[in-house]
């Protein structure tokens, strides 16, 4: 624990974050019954370069209970963090992409997933819209994903199949973070597991049949758990859920660094595992001493992976800089500050 409780500070949980505001959801309820308040941010917080992201377990105090405002005073050391969007203390990061409509991108479906892999969290893979495709399809999609190293589940909001086991795996303790591309079926997702959300889902539209962007922040909810724990809804830590959709964010940056990058494939810490290759410094591209050889699934994605990696790892300052400070102010822009006002998306004008 990094912070001592002093007389008038109590700890919660951000699970929203507005412009200059978070809703922090307190851990015990306050006198008038209440258990959520709207927190500014003392500035000793912004001082010590400390950004706030949703999932922060945060102390607050000044509390003025009648109005239900107070303010995030302290941060605890975080366990885990998701980049973008920002995602604090995930216990569990669940990718979704669609079976068809919009097409599945195996390219992109790599990002996201080397982005949920950097958490260190589990990652649990969801096929969503399992209904638009036949179930050989499915099975066959399933597969794939098996010898990349994910035992994925096949979901489909319109027939509800999978719909169970999803919610059993987002039913633990912990904050489960549900990312992927726009127009997949995120939003239906979480409304169909937990109807009172009534979270806004867009029609599927456009020449890209992608869907349109309907969830435009970051936020927890609360999701049902079976009826003998249901008493824990009321408390916190609960099992939450996240909707992390944010606008622009359909092509999540790969890791800079090349061993990182390798290490969040998988199938190469599986493989690595049982042998190490003949140089510290190989490039898992099949060469002399590889362990890794080129004959498994992912291979030329994660070639194409590295090239982009190295690419960009070579290109000397300007460049470099430039990428990296392009993304150090969207990973800025997802801290604290105005996650909801990222409203243009270059892939949905
Ligand atoms: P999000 O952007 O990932 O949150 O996606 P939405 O939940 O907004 O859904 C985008 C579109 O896909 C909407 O038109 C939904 O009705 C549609 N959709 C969602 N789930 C399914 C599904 O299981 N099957 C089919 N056929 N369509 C779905
Ligand atoms: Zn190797």
């Amino acid at each position: 624990m990094g912070v001592e409780p002093g007389p008038l500070r109590l700890i919660g949980q951000v699970v929203a974050l507005l412009a200059n505001y978070c809703w922090v959801e307190l851990d015990q309820l306050g006198p008038t019954g209440l258990s959520r308040l709207l927190c500014t941010r003392r500035t000793r917080l912004g001082k010590s370069g400390q950004t706030i992201a949703v999932g922060d377990r945060v102390w607050v105090d000044g509390i003025d209970w009648p109005a239900g405002r107070a303010a995030v005073a302290a941060l605890e050391p975080r366990q885990s963090l998701l980049e973008r969007p920002a995602v604090a203390n995930v216990a569990l990061v669940v990718v979704v992409v669609a079976l068809a409509e919009p097409e599945l991108d195996l390219l992109q479906l790599t990002r996201f997933l080397l982005t949920a892999e950097a958490t260190g969290r589990p990652v649990q893979l969801v096929f969503s819209k399992a209904d638009l495709v036949s179930p050989d399809e499915v099975a066959s999609w399933c597969q794939r994903a098996a010898a990349w190293g994910y035992d994925a589940l096949a979901v489909s909001t319109s027939s509800g199949e999978g719909m169970e086991p999803l919610l059993q795996r987002l039913a633990q303790p912990g904050i489960a973070v549900l990312c992927g591309p726009s127009g997949v079926g995120k939003s239906s997702v979480l409304n169909r597991l937990c109807p009172e959300l009534g979270l806004r889902v867009a029609a599927v539209s456009g020449r890209l049949q992608r869907g349109r962007h309907t969830t435009r922040h970051v936020e927890l909810f609360a999701m049902p758990s079976k009826p003998a724990a249901a008493d824990a809804l009321a408390l916190f830590p609960v099992a939450a859920a996240l909707v992390a959709d944010t606008p622009g964010f359909n092509r999540p940056e790969l890791p800079s660094d090349p061993v990182v990058l390798a290490q969040a494939f998988p199938e190469i810490r599986q493989r690595l595992a049982l042998g190490l290759c003949r140089f510290r410094n190989c490039r898992h591209l099949g060469d002399l001493g590889c362990a890794m050889g080129t004959d498994w699934p992912r291979f030329s994605l994660y070639r194409q992976c590295l090239e982009e990696v190295e690419a960009i790892a070579s290109v000397p300052s300007r460049v470099a800089t430039t990428t990296r400070r392009r993304t150090s102010r969207r990973q800025t822009s997802q801290g604290l500050s105005r996650p909801g006002r990222e409203d243009s998306d270059p892939d949905h004008p």
